[in-house]
């Protein structure tokens, strides 16, 4: 490291990782000028991604996204706007891509950061595992414009059926590929989102038959990743919210108005939406010959450096790092993102003092599903309580307060507890759903 300046730690990534890790190294380094510490997203606004199935149905807005700009100038961190393409590890240099606007003009133009220490924190994309069709005919729901453009799609399909401008058809059948935490939510959430529009002026929506809602999973059940019990529970409640649940079904083929499975059945769909399995994302394969792992997310040893670059470290979704107590791999979830943001700022106190590096430790705290605004099933997890199930309005707080406890370590807890007042009372005095 050279001695003119303080070290740079550049953060790639501003999701639920990386804007966590920026606050938290900005406070205890970049303020005292014992660490240069910059931020970089493509985007200029953090969306927390467990909420995106939300966004997707207009039950939040855009006053449920941080501004990265105001956010780093608060907290006293560079933000730089750019979409990652690459690094060049000799010269330690993060090589950014231009970045623009709906209208094609640049934004960012093409840059280099340079960097003593990075920390690479891009997520993942959804998995459709090159089954035919499916890039092509089934909206996705990985980042806020693709949330925004779904919610867009919604709209305007319940619009069409009202007015007449969908013709003859008068049935609506949505097809959600997946039976993971996302599709079970997303499933749900426009359930709900049906019956608002049905109270706000489009009354064909009134008859729950008009809209057709279906999970299509390949497992023998949903949540497959959690226990039995949680997954029967969640079941039971999509049942009662006329949401089809298609077990032990594989997809072999999407079409512009239809999915078909394997063993040939073939099923009507207006609107397929995938959200089965994430991978790393394509620009994690081509990083100056750094190791990737089985869904090409970046290999890294107990302390998160990248097994090849000591200067390198990976976290959240991006990262495939082992869990010895499941002799597998951490699972891409939010509760893995925010410990390993909190163990990254010790981790990097130590790298840039030269002491020695400590070992990560996953604790799962357990699962909470939502499965409806009032509805949640929750498995929480402790060496003391063991593993404890439960469901509906407690369980729904302790889903809410995952967000909470991710908004208190980005914006300070009064913030984060004035904003929650602030919602809770808009909430009284606005519709639940955006209608436009
Ligand atoms: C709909 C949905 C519901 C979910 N629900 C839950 C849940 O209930 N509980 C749970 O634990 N987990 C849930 N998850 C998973 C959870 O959201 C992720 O595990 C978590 O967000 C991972 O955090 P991350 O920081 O690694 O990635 P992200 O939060 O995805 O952040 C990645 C960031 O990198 C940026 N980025 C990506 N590529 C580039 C690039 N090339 N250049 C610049 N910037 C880039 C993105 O803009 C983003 O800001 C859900 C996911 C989805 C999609």
């Amino acid at each position: 490291m050279t001695k003119s300046h303080p070290p740079r730690v550049v953060i790639v990534g501003a999701g639920a990782a990386g804007l966590n890790l920026a606050t938290r190294l900005s406070k205890s380094l970049g303020r005292k000028n014992k660490a240069d510490i910059t931020l970089v997203d493509e985007n200029l606004s953090h969306m927390w991604k467990p909420s995106l199935h939300e966004f997707a149905v207009g039950n939040k807005g855009n006053d449920d996204e941080i501004s990265l700009l105001a956010h780093s100038h608060r907290h006293g961190y560079n933000f730089r706007l750019g979409r990652f393409a690459g690094i060049d590890r000799e010269k330690r240099l993060v090589k950014l891509d231009t970045v623009s606007d709906p209208e094609n003009r640049p934004l960012a133009p093409v840059r280099a950061l340079p960097y003593d220490v990075l920390v690479l924190a891009i997520g993942s994309r959804s998995n459709d595992f090159g089954t035919d069709g499916a890039a092509d005919h089934c909206m996705m729901l990985d980042t806020p414009t693709q949330a925004k453009r779904l919610q867009a799609e919604i709209l305007n399909l319940f619009l069409r059926l009202e007015t007449g401008a969908l013709g003859d058809i008068d049935r609506i059948d949505i097809s959600i590929v997946g039976g993971g935490a996302t599709g079970v939510e997303l499933a749900a959430e426009i359930r709900e989102a049906t019956q608002h529009f049905a109270n706000h002026g489009i009354e064909k929506l009134q008859d729950p038959k008009v809209v057709h809602i279906r999970i299509v999973e390949a497992s023998p059940r949903v949540l497959s990743a959690l226990s039995e019990k949680v997954s029967q529970k969640v079941t039971r409640h999509l049942e009662e919210l006329s949401i089809e649940v298609l077990a032990g079904a594989r997809v072999e083929r999407v079409e512009s108005h239809s999915i078909h499975l394997e063993g040939g059945a073939n099923l009507p769909s207006t609107l397929t939406i995938w959200a089965a399995g994430i991978k790393a994302p394509d620009v994690v394969g081509s990083l100056d010959k750094l190791e990737c792992g089985s869904l090409g997310r970046l290999k890294v040893r107990s302390t998160l450096q990248t097994t090849k670059d000591e200067r390198i470290y990976a976290i959240g979704d991006c990262a495939e790092c082992a869990w010895a107590e499941k002799s597998s791999f951490l699972p891409p979830r939010a509760q893995v993102a925010a410990q390993q943001a909190e163990f990254m700022e010790r981790q990097i106190r130590e790298h840039v003092s030269g002491r020695k590096l400590n070992e990560f430790e996953y604790i799962d705290r357990g699962s909470l599903v939502a499965v409806s605004q009032e509805g949640a099933v929750a498995a929480l997890m402790g060496k003391a309580i063991g593993t404890i199930t439960f469901e509906g309005w407690l369980a729904r707080r302790a889903y809410r307060y995952l967000h909470f406890r991710h908004e208190c370590s980005v914006q300070g807890r009064l913030r984060a507890l004035v904003q929650s007042a602030l919602d809770s009372a808009m909430k009284r005095i606005r519709p639940r759903l955006k209608l436009h």
